[in-house]
């Protein structure tokens, strides 16, 4: 796990602080190829799902 800081939550790609931004959503970067595309949206509901397993919410 210690180098998901370091890869594009949406292509897994490896990036640094210079070529990436924060996705403030999930809490993770994402690169600039990513940033703002489709896809982006896309692994950001899947991300979010995932981490929702370990939520109960009864709001839905
Ligand atoms: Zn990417």
């Amino acid at each position: 796990m210690g180098d998901l800081k370091n890869t594009c939550f949406v292509c897994k790609k490896p990036v640094t602080s210079e070529n990436s931004e924060m996705n403030t959503t999930v809490n993770l970067p994402v690169c600039a190829d990513c940033k703002g595309t489709d896809a982006e949206k896309k692994a950001e509901k899947e991300a979010l799902d995932s981490l929702a397993d370990g939520f109960v919410c009864g709001c839905i």
